[in-house]
This record gives C-alpha cells, structure tokens and sequence, in this order.
C-alpha cells in the first residue's frame, strides 16, 4: 500500500484537484490510501469564523462560499457539503450566544475544512471511475490525547484505523488533522498536521511508502526566499528530517517523522506542480557519498531565558529543579546551553512562559531576552571528517554577527545558534555560503 497525502495548495483549485487525480490514477496498482487536508484557505477562514462568531457575529458564508467555489468549478453538486455547513452554521449560533471560544470548540470547528474536502475529492475520483470513500478519520479510529489544538496520537489509534481502513471500498480518502479523544470530543494534530496523519495512516496499514504532495520541490539546501540559488536535497535521513522539520511549515509537521521511523517507512516529499521532479526521500539511513550538511534552517521568534544562580555551583538536582518548572507550565524546551552557574534555554511559544519564569525567580535570577531567531546547521556527517564545525564559525567571525548561546550535540546532527532576530536572513546566507557554496 501506498499513502498519498495533499496539502492544501494542492487541493486548491480545479487544476491541481484534476492532477492530484491523475496521479492516483497513476498509483492503482500500488493500493494508494489518500490523506488530505482542507482546500487551500478553508481552515484559515473557519478559524476567523469562530473567532467572530464568539464575538457576537456567527456567518458561514465565507466558508460556504469557498467550499461552493470549489466544488461548482468541478461540476458537483454543492449538496455535498450543505449537512457540514448547516451544523457548522449551528455551532457558530452557540459561539455567539455563549460568547466563548476554548480550544476544544476551536478544534471542533477547524476539523470541517478536512471533512468536507475529502467528501468532494472522493465524489470526484468516483466519478473519473475510480471507486473511493471518504473516511472521517476521527470516526475510524484516530484516537489521541486530550491536548486540544497540538493532539498527539494514542497507541490504540493504529490498530482502530488498520481494521477500519480493511473494510473501506475502493480508495480510502481519509481527512488529515483530525482525530478524537477518548471522550469522543473532536482533536486536531496543530497546524499543517495532515503530514503526521499521514505517516500515522501510513504505519497502521504497513504500506511501502508515503508520498507528501506540497507545492514545493521537497526540501531545499536553504529557505529560498533568503538564499534565491539554494538546492533540492535529494535524500535524507529520519533524523535530518526531525531536526529540520522543527525549523517550520517549509518542510513537514514536526510530529511527522515519529510514525514513519517507528515502522521503517520512506517518505517522500513531491511537488504537485511538477510532479515528475524527483524531490526529497526521507529513510532510515544515510546514503554512502551524501554531502556531511543537508540544509540549513532558521526560525524566528524565540525567546533566551538565561538562568543563574550560585546555588547551581557543585550541587545535584538544580536543573532538575528548573525543568520541573517549564514541565509544569507546559513549556516546552528547545535549545540549552550550560556553565556552572547558569543555564540558557530557549523557547519558541510564549503560552505558559511567564508563569514558568515567575517559579523560576524563587530559584535563581532570570531574565528573558528577545525576539531572537535560531539557525541550526543540519547534517548528519557534521561530525565527520571535512571541519564543518570549523567553516561554521569561521563563518559567523567573518559576518560579526553577535551570536548569543550555541548547542552541539552528542547526536551532532545539528548545530544550532541564537542570533538577534534582526541577524538571521544574514546568518543563514553567510552559513549557506560556507557550507554549500566552498567552490562556488
Ligand atoms: N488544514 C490544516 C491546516 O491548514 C491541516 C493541514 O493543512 O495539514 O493547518
Ligand atoms: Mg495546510
């Protein structure tokens, strides 16, 4: 079995629907399973649906006339969709009145855009003769935590779906994003979490591999709006991919690669815009003869929070005294870097941050610095022969970029600097220079 999961851009429009069924087409004989997000725009907008319907305006109309766009430029019936919107309609009535938007009811609402899309995409492969259903993934077994907005799956979830895919006719259509507590109350898997469906998918039927269609040509030595000459990166390893995969949208859902390296599937990241490109493979190990560095990221808007105290001087259990307190708050921890008497951490989500800080403050001094970015040197021959931790900082000496906390680690995958925000696109030319560019 195959999984084939689009994203939005590529579901966005008549023309690419058409492609996207030309490539199924293509793929019967591979038994393909398809994973879709909703059509390009439609979260985006039931998100702001909800946001002004818990401000006393509930209107469906801008979803409804997305949805109608999309469905009237592929000649079906608007129909199909009008059970979704006339409960999407209620729940915006009960916003209003109730003045409240949780997140659970924010989950809620934004799993509509997927449960309609893969209504249409199945109707549409129906009608081209090839047979599909749509499945609700929520409703075939996707279980997951209660963790509104940012869900992560359960062990049960790949068993529920294996035997519930078993019985689908024809091409499964599954709807990416959205799964269901045990409660029985609606989750997504965060944004752009149809990328995790699909490898979630992916390692509960066993298939061979799992394609994600993007409008992108797979993943690229650098963001290409910042280094205009950077390249497609041809393979790459699960590890590779996981770090960079933290850096943003650019590549796949952080979560994604778990799923795939947990069952030992490829994943392939292709391009719906030019669908013979031969794009991005992510496996297991890494290729003899690959470059030591695959790409170099960066990501913005994160926060330093430097930590120091005397106490921390000889004495067991202070770090774990400090991470107890992000646990408790729920922040989450990417970057550290430690000397004897204090320690720097970073963090790229404000939620529960000043609360962490303010437990943080009976132990030690603290201060909070930013906004700063993070560009990390990904690679997994970093460590080998070719000194690219030496060109690394020869490079920054040369740009005189103040550089604020460094990580390296034991795994040495990935080299990763907090700069000023201000300094990042620089950074990441001057690192992309040195790195990919030695003979240019
Ligand atoms: N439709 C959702 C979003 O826009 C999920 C996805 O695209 O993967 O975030
Ligand atoms: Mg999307």
């Amino acid at each position: 079995m195959l999984v084939m999961k689009f994203g939005g851009t590529s579901l966005g429009d008549r023309e690419r629907i058409e492609t996207v069924v030309r490539l199924v087409r293509g793929r019967l004989a591979r038994k393909p399973v398809l994973v879709c997000s909703a059509h390009a725009k439609v979260t985006d907008l039931l998100l702001e649906g909800a946001r002004a319907a818990a401000q006393g305006k509930p209107d469906v109309g801008p979803i409804a006339a997305r949805e109608h766009e999309v469905l009237t430029s592929l000649k079906l019936p608007t129909s199909l969709v009008d059970d979704d919107l006339r409960r999407l309609s209620e729940i915006f009535q009960g916003l209003s009145l109730l003045r409240e938007l949780t997140p659970r009811s924010l989950d809620h609402v934004a799993a509509f855009g997927e449960r309609m899309c893969v209504k249409a995409i199945a109707a549409l492969l129906r009608r081209r003769k090839v047979p599909a259903t749509a499945v609700q993934a929520d409703e075939a077994g996707l279980v997951t935590d209660a963790r509104y907005t940012r869900a992560q799956p359960l062990p049960e979830a790949y068993e529920h779906l294996a035997r519930s895919l078993r019985t689908v006719k024809g091409v499964p259509v599954v709807t990416g994003f959205i799964g269901r507590d045990r409660d029985g109350n609606v989750t997504t898997l965060g944004r752009s979490g149809s990328d995790y469906t699909a490898t979630i998918v992916g390692r509960a039927v066993g298939a061979e591999e799992v394609e994600i269609w993007k409008d992108v040509d797979g993943v690229l030595t650098a963001d290409p709006r910042i280094v205009p000459h950077a390249r497609p990166v041809e393979r790459m390893t699960y590890a590779e991919a996981s770090e960079l995969a933290y850096y943003g949208a650019k590549v796949i859902h952080p979560s994604t690669i778990h799923p795939a390296l947990e069952a030992g599937i490829p994943v392939r990241i292709l391009n719906t815009f030019d669908p013979s490109a031969p794009g991005t493979v992510i496996e297991p190990t890494r290729a003899s003869g690959s470059a030591p560095v695959t790409s170099i990221a960066s990501k913005r808007g994160i926060r330093l929070v430097n930590i120091v105290s005397g106490r921390m001087l000889g004495q067991s259990g202070f770090m774990a005294g400090v991470f107890e307190a992000f646990r408790r708050h729920d922040v989450v921890i990417d970057l550290i870097a430690t000397s004897e008497v204090s320690v720097t951490v970073s963090v790229d989500r404000p939620d529960g941050l000043e609360a962490a800080v303010a437990d943080l403050r009976a132990i030690a001094q603290v201060d909070v610095e930013g906004p700063c970015a993070l560009v990390a040197v990904v690679g997994d021959g970093i460590g080998g022969g070719g000194n690219v931790v030496g060109s690394v900082f020869t490079a920054l000496a040369a740009s005189g970029v103040a550089v604020r906390a460094i990580s390296y680690g034991a795994t040495k995958t990935n080299l990763q600097v907090v700069i000023a925000e201000a300094d990042a696109n620089r950074t990441v030319a001057a690192l992309h220079a040195a790195v990919f560019e030695r003979d240019r």
